[in-house]
Protein backbone atom coordinates (compact mmCIF):
# COMPACT_ATOMS: atom_id res chain seq x y z
CA UNK A 1 0.00 0.00 0.00
CA UNK A 2 0.98 3.65 -0.79
CA UNK A 3 2.36 5.41 2.18
CA UNK A 4 0.61 8.28 3.01
CA UNK A 5 2.20 11.95 3.36
CA UNK A 6 1.74 13.47 6.67
CA UNK A 7 -1.19 16.06 5.06
CA UNK A 8 -3.02 13.19 3.91
CA UNK A 9 -2.84 11.04 7.57
CA UNK A 10 -3.86 15.30 8.84
CA UNK A 11 -6.80 14.97 6.40
CA UNK A 12 -7.65 11.58 7.29
CA UNK A 13 -8.29 11.98 11.05
CA UNK A 14 -10.09 15.69 10.11
CA UNK A 15 -12.47 13.62 8.24
CA UNK A 16 -13.04 10.79 10.54
CA UNK A 17 -13.82 13.12 13.43
CA UNK A 18 -16.31 15.72 14.60
CA UNK A 19 -14.37 17.90 17.65
CA UNK A 20 -11.31 19.68 17.95
CA UNK A 21 -9.95 20.86 20.21
CA UNK A 22 -6.78 23.57 19.30
CA UNK A 23 -3.79 24.02 21.53
CA UNK A 24 -0.84 26.31 20.87
CA UNK A 25 1.76 27.33 23.24
CA UNK A 26 1.80 29.62 26.91
CA UNK A 27 1.77 33.71 26.20
CA UNK A 28 1.17 33.22 22.77
CA UNK A 29 2.53 34.87 19.90
CA UNK A 30 1.12 36.53 16.48
CA UNK A 31 2.26 32.83 14.88
CA UNK A 32 0.46 31.10 17.41
CA UNK A 33 -2.91 32.88 17.14
CA UNK A 34 -3.28 33.59 13.92
CA UNK A 35 -2.50 29.28 12.78
CA UNK A 36 -5.37 28.44 15.68
CA UNK A 37 -7.95 30.81 14.20
CA UNK A 38 -7.53 30.64 10.70
CA UNK A 39 -7.45 26.74 11.41
CA UNK A 40 -10.83 27.44 13.21
CA UNK A 41 -12.17 29.22 10.66
CA UNK A 42 -11.58 26.22 8.29
CA UNK A 43 -12.28 23.32 9.99
CA UNK A 44 -15.41 25.07 10.88
CA UNK A 45 -16.25 25.20 6.61
CA UNK A 46 -16.03 21.65 7.10
CA UNK A 47 -18.76 21.71 9.69
CA UNK A 48 -16.82 20.76 12.33
CA UNK A 49 -17.03 21.95 15.75
CA UNK A 50 -13.80 23.61 17.26
CA UNK A 51 -12.75 24.91 20.63
CA UNK A 52 -8.98 27.23 20.33
CA UNK A 53 -7.69 26.77 24.78
CA UNK A 54 -4.74 28.16 25.51
CA UNK A 55 -2.76 28.78 28.87
CA UNK A 56 -2.83 32.61 28.40
CA UNK A 57 -5.05 35.11 26.50
CA UNK A 58 -3.83 36.97 23.47
CA UNK A 59 -1.90 39.97 24.07
CA UNK A 60 -4.09 43.32 23.69
CA UNK A 61 -2.29 44.40 19.78
CA UNK A 62 -3.86 40.59 18.95
CA UNK A 63 -7.55 41.45 20.31
CA UNK A 64 -8.15 43.99 18.13
CA UNK A 65 -8.92 41.42 15.73
CA UNK A 66 -12.71 40.15 16.25
CA UNK A 67 -12.01 36.09 15.94
CA UNK A 68 -9.54 36.56 19.09
CA UNK A 69 -12.38 36.01 21.24
CA UNK A 70 -12.71 32.23 19.90
CA UNK A 71 -9.63 31.83 21.96
CA UNK A 72 -10.43 30.00 25.20
CA UNK A 73 -8.49 30.16 28.80
CA UNK A 74 -10.84 27.49 30.64
CA UNK A 75 -12.23 24.47 29.09
CA UNK A 76 -15.56 24.25 29.57
CA UNK A 77 -18.44 21.20 27.61
CA UNK A 78 -16.28 20.36 25.00
CA UNK A 79 -15.06 16.90 24.21
CA UNK A 80 -12.81 16.63 21.48
CA UNK A 81 -12.26 13.79 19.15
CA UNK A 82 -9.09 14.99 17.96
CA UNK A 83 -6.26 17.91 19.27
CA UNK A 84 -4.97 19.58 16.85
CA UNK A 85 -0.87 21.14 18.52
CA UNK A 86 -0.16 24.68 16.48
CA UNK A 87 3.30 26.01 16.74
CA UNK A 88 4.84 23.81 19.92
CA UNK A 89 8.06 22.40 19.84
CA UNK A 90 7.33 20.00 22.58
CA UNK A 91 4.32 19.58 24.78
CA UNK A 92 5.63 21.15 27.66
CA UNK A 93 4.76 24.16 25.74
CA UNK A 94 1.83 24.30 26.17
CA UNK A 95 2.00 25.33 29.71
CA UNK A 96 -0.73 25.15 32.84
CA UNK A 97 -3.04 23.60 30.54
CA UNK A 98 -1.62 20.56 29.94
CA UNK A 99 -3.20 18.86 33.06
CA UNK A 100 -7.04 19.06 31.30
CA UNK A 101 -5.49 17.78 28.29
CA UNK A 102 -6.56 14.36 27.28
CA UNK A 103 -3.56 12.61 25.72
CA UNK A 104 -5.23 9.25 24.66
CA UNK A 105 -6.77 11.27 22.09
CA UNK A 106 -5.10 11.63 18.49
CA UNK A 107 -3.49 14.55 17.75
CA UNK A 108 -2.04 16.50 14.91
CA UNK A 109 1.11 18.31 15.46
CA UNK A 110 1.94 21.50 13.11
CA UNK A 111 5.19 23.10 13.63
CA UNK A 112 7.93 25.07 12.43
CA UNK A 113 10.80 24.81 15.42
CA UNK A 114 13.83 22.43 14.75
CA UNK A 115 13.49 20.67 18.07
CA UNK A 116 10.26 19.74 17.50
CA UNK A 117 10.04 15.97 19.30
CA UNK A 118 6.68 14.64 17.22
CA UNK A 119 4.69 14.36 19.72
CA UNK A 120 1.35 13.83 17.71
CA UNK A 121 -0.24 10.98 16.29
CA UNK A 122 0.42 12.83 13.12
CA UNK A 123 3.67 15.36 13.14
CA UNK A 124 3.33 18.08 10.33
CA UNK A 125 6.66 19.49 11.01
CA UNK A 126 8.53 22.20 8.20
CA UNK A 127 11.50 23.67 9.60
CA UNK A 128 12.47 25.26 7.02
CA UNK A 129 8.77 27.43 6.92
CA UNK A 130 8.71 30.67 8.54
CA UNK A 131 6.03 30.37 10.61
CA UNK A 132 3.10 27.45 11.61
CA UNK A 133 0.60 29.43 9.31
CA UNK A 134 2.68 29.20 6.55
CA UNK A 135 2.38 25.08 7.12
CA UNK A 136 -1.17 25.68 7.64
CA UNK A 137 -1.69 28.07 4.50
CA UNK A 138 -0.51 24.93 2.67
CA UNK A 139 -2.51 22.66 4.38
CA UNK A 140 -5.98 24.45 4.11
CA UNK A 141 -5.33 25.09 0.72
CA UNK A 142 -5.45 21.24 -0.24
CA UNK A 143 -8.55 21.12 0.86
CA UNK A 144 -10.61 23.83 2.28
CA UNK A 145 -11.52 26.83 0.54
CA UNK A 146 -9.89 29.95 1.13
CA UNK A 147 -11.17 33.27 1.85
CA UNK A 148 -10.33 36.98 3.15
CA UNK A 149 -10.76 36.10 6.77
CA UNK A 150 -8.76 32.75 7.02
CA UNK A 151 -6.07 34.33 4.83
CA UNK A 152 -6.24 37.69 7.19
CA UNK A 153 -5.23 35.33 10.39
CA UNK A 154 -2.46 33.42 8.47
CA UNK A 155 -1.20 36.68 6.63
CA UNK A 156 -0.73 37.92 10.78
CA UNK A 157 1.45 34.80 11.70
CA UNK A 158 3.55 34.99 8.83
CA UNK A 159 3.77 38.67 9.08
CA UNK A 160 4.93 38.24 12.87
CA UNK A 161 7.09 35.54 13.02
CA UNK A 162 9.14 37.03 10.32
CA UNK A 163 9.02 40.20 12.32
CA UNK A 164 7.46 41.81 9.54
CA UNK A 165 9.43 40.29 6.39
CA UNK A 166 12.92 41.20 7.93
CA UNK A 167 14.16 38.19 9.50
CA UNK A 168 16.26 35.94 8.19
CA UNK A 169 13.62 33.07 8.22
CA UNK A 170 12.00 35.23 4.96
CA UNK A 171 12.12 33.35 2.71
CA UNK A 172 10.83 33.37 -1.62
CA UNK A 173 8.40 30.70 -0.14
CA UNK A 174 7.38 32.77 3.15
CA UNK A 175 6.95 35.87 0.94
CA UNK A 176 4.87 34.15 -1.80
CA UNK A 177 2.18 32.77 0.52
CA UNK A 178 1.92 36.15 1.91
CA UNK A 179 1.65 37.83 -1.90
CA UNK A 180 -1.50 34.81 -1.88
CA UNK A 181 -2.90 35.99 1.08
CA UNK A 182 -3.03 39.53 0.33
CA UNK A 183 -4.45 38.68 -2.96
CA UNK A 184 -7.39 36.96 -1.05
CA UNK A 185 -8.16 40.60 0.15
CA UNK A 186 -6.12 40.72 3.16
CA UNK A 187 -6.16 44.75 4.19
CA UNK A 188 -2.05 44.21 4.79
CA UNK A 189 -1.73 47.55 5.91
CA UNK A 190 -4.54 47.67 8.37
CA UNK A 191 -2.92 44.13 9.64
CA UNK A 192 -0.02 46.13 10.40
CA UNK A 193 -1.72 49.37 11.98
CA UNK A 194 -3.20 47.02 14.55
CA UNK A 195 -0.15 45.14 15.65
CA UNK A 196 2.42 48.20 15.49
CA UNK A 197 0.38 51.06 15.22
CA UNK A 198 -1.86 50.91 18.30
CA UNK A 199 0.17 51.10 21.06
CA UNK A 200 -0.88 51.93 24.28
CA UNK A 201 1.49 55.07 25.67
CA UNK A 202 2.64 52.83 28.85
CA UNK A 203 4.31 50.67 26.27
CA UNK A 204 6.20 53.31 24.99
CA UNK A 205 7.07 55.33 27.95
CA UNK A 206 8.26 51.87 29.43
CA UNK A 207 10.00 50.91 26.57
CA UNK A 208 11.99 54.32 27.71
CA UNK A 209 13.07 53.31 30.95
CA UNK A 210 13.94 49.78 29.33
CA UNK A 211 16.41 51.03 26.70
CA UNK A 212 18.16 52.72 29.46
CA UNK A 213 18.79 49.73 31.02
CA UNK A 214 21.03 48.64 27.74
CA UNK A 215 24.35 46.84 28.09
CA UNK A 216 26.68 46.90 25.27
CA UNK A 217 29.52 44.90 24.33
CA UNK A 218 31.83 44.06 21.59
CA UNK A 219 29.02 42.63 19.63
CA UNK A 220 26.26 41.99 22.37
CA UNK A 221 23.39 43.51 23.75
CA UNK A 222 21.62 43.11 27.39
CA UNK A 223 18.46 44.62 28.35
CA UNK A 224 16.43 44.20 31.42
CA UNK A 225 12.56 45.02 32.63
CA UNK A 226 11.91 44.59 36.33
CA UNK A 227 8.53 44.02 37.54
CA UNK A 228 9.23 47.62 39.16
CA UNK A 229 9.32 49.17 35.86
CA UNK A 230 6.21 47.55 34.56
CA UNK A 231 4.12 48.31 38.10
CA UNK A 232 5.46 52.06 37.44
CA UNK A 233 4.01 51.80 34.31
CA UNK A 234 0.92 49.95 34.54
CA UNK A 235 2.27 47.71 31.99
CA UNK A 236 2.58 43.80 31.50
CA UNK A 237 4.49 41.64 30.31
CA UNK A 238 3.56 41.53 26.88
CA UNK A 239 3.84 45.22 26.23
CA UNK A 240 7.20 44.50 26.20
CA UNK A 241 7.28 42.30 23.09
CA UNK A 242 9.65 43.39 20.37
CA UNK A 243 11.68 45.55 22.50
CA UNK A 244 14.51 43.04 22.19
CA UNK A 245 14.99 44.01 18.54
CA UNK A 246 16.09 47.44 19.33
CA UNK A 247 19.57 45.72 20.59
CA UNK A 248 20.04 43.82 17.45
CA UNK A 249 19.08 47.31 15.44
CA UNK A 250 22.90 48.45 16.64
CA UNK A 251 25.31 48.57 13.84
CA UNK A 252 27.97 45.52 14.93
CA UNK A 253 25.62 43.80 17.34
CA UNK A 254 25.22 40.08 16.88
CA UNK A 255 23.20 38.88 19.38
CA UNK A 256 20.90 40.75 22.04
CA UNK A 257 19.37 39.40 25.25
CA UNK A 258 16.33 40.63 27.42
CA UNK A 259 15.74 39.65 30.82
CA UNK A 260 12.34 40.05 32.19
CA UNK A 261 11.60 39.06 35.55
CA UNK A 262 8.16 37.34 36.74
CA UNK A 263 6.54 36.32 39.95
CA UNK A 264 8.82 34.00 42.47
CA UNK A 265 11.80 34.96 41.59
CA UNK A 266 11.75 33.37 37.90
CA UNK A 267 13.30 35.22 34.82
CA UNK A 268 12.21 34.99 31.54
CA UNK A 269 15.15 35.37 28.85
CA UNK A 270 14.59 36.19 24.95
CA UNK A 271 17.61 35.71 22.75
CA UNK A 272 18.08 36.83 19.23
CA UNK A 273 20.80 36.97 16.75
CA UNK A 274 20.66 38.78 13.07
CA UNK A 275 22.49 35.36 11.44
CA UNK A 276 25.64 33.98 12.25
CA UNK A 277 24.89 33.15 15.52
CA UNK A 278 22.99 30.11 16.25
CA UNK A 279 21.29 31.40 20.02
CA UNK A 280 19.09 28.61 19.87
CA UNK A 281 22.16 26.76 21.09
CA UNK A 282 22.50 28.57 24.42
CA UNK A 283 18.36 28.52 24.82
CA UNK A 284 18.49 24.49 25.60
CA UNK A 285 21.57 24.81 27.46
CA UNK A 286 19.11 26.44 29.83
CA UNK A 287 16.31 24.04 29.08
CA UNK A 288 14.66 26.53 26.57
CA UNK A 289 14.29 26.56 22.85
CA UNK A 290 13.11 28.19 19.59
CA UNK A 291 14.68 29.21 16.35
CA UNK A 292 18.62 29.66 15.00
CA UNK A 293 18.07 33.41 15.48
CA UNK A 294 14.96 33.29 17.69
CA UNK A 295 15.09 31.68 21.10
CA UNK A 296 13.94 31.90 24.79
CA UNK A 297 14.00 29.82 28.19
CA UNK A 298 12.96 30.63 31.54
CA UNK A 299 15.34 30.10 35.00
CA UNK A 300 15.33 30.89 38.46
CA UNK A 301 17.86 33.57 39.14
CA UNK A 302 18.50 37.13 40.57
CA UNK A 303 18.46 39.50 37.31
CA UNK A 304 22.00 41.07 38.10
CA UNK A 305 24.34 38.10 38.74
CA UNK A 306 22.45 36.29 36.08
CA UNK A 307 23.29 39.16 33.33
CA UNK A 308 27.27 38.85 34.15
CA UNK A 309 26.42 35.12 33.37
CA UNK A 310 24.54 35.62 29.90
CA UNK A 311 27.31 37.91 28.88
CA UNK A 312 30.00 35.38 29.45
CA UNK A 313 27.85 32.70 27.41
CA UNK A 314 26.70 34.66 24.70
CA UNK A 315 30.55 35.89 24.47
CA UNK A 316 31.17 32.16 24.32
CA UNK A 317 28.85 31.40 21.65
CA UNK A 318 30.11 34.03 19.44
CA UNK A 319 33.58 32.98 19.51
CA UNK A 320 33.00 29.72 18.77
CA UNK A 321 30.51 30.65 15.46
CA UNK A 322 32.41 34.12 14.97
CA UNK A 323 36.50 33.20 16.28
P1 LIG B 1 10.37 34.80 22.67
O1 LIG B 1 11.76 35.19 23.03
O2 LIG B 1 9.75 35.78 21.74
O3 LIG B 1 9.54 34.45 23.84
O4 LIG B 1 10.49 33.44 21.88
C1 LIG B 1 11.27 33.30 20.72
C2 LIG B 1 11.24 31.86 20.27
O5 LIG B 1 11.80 31.03 21.28
C3 LIG B 1 9.85 31.30 20.00
O6 LIG B 1 9.94 30.49 18.85
C4 LIG B 1 9.52 30.47 21.19
O7 LIG B 1 8.74 29.39 20.82
C5 LIG B 1 10.89 30.04 21.69
N1 LIG B 1 10.90 29.99 23.16
C6 LIG B 1 10.78 31.04 24.00
N2 LIG B 1 10.81 30.62 25.28
C7 LIG B 1 10.96 29.28 25.24
C8 LIG B 1 11.05 28.27 26.24
O8 LIG B 1 11.01 28.52 27.45
N3 LIG B 1 11.18 26.99 25.79
C9 LIG B 1 11.24 26.67 24.46
N4 LIG B 1 11.35 25.38 24.10
N5 LIG B 1 11.15 27.59 23.50
C10 LIG B 1 11.01 28.88 23.88
MN1 LIG C 1 5.97 30.29 15.21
Amino acid sequence: MKKLKSWQKAFELINDNKKFLIVSHKNPDGDSIGSEIALALALIKLNKKVYIYNSDPPPKRYSKFSKASLIQTEKKNFTEDVTIFVDCAEIGRIGKIKDNIDFSKPSINIDHHIGNTKFGTVNLIKPDHSSTAEIIYQLIKKEIPMDKEIATYLYIGILTDTGAFRYPNTTSHSLRVASELVAYGVMASQVSEFIWFTDPEARIKLLGDVLRTMNLYDKISIMAVTKEMLEKHGAKEEDTEEFIDYGLAIKGIETAAIIKERENGILKVSLRSKNSIPVQELAAKYGGGGHRTASGFSIKRNIEPFKKELKIELEKLIAKYHP
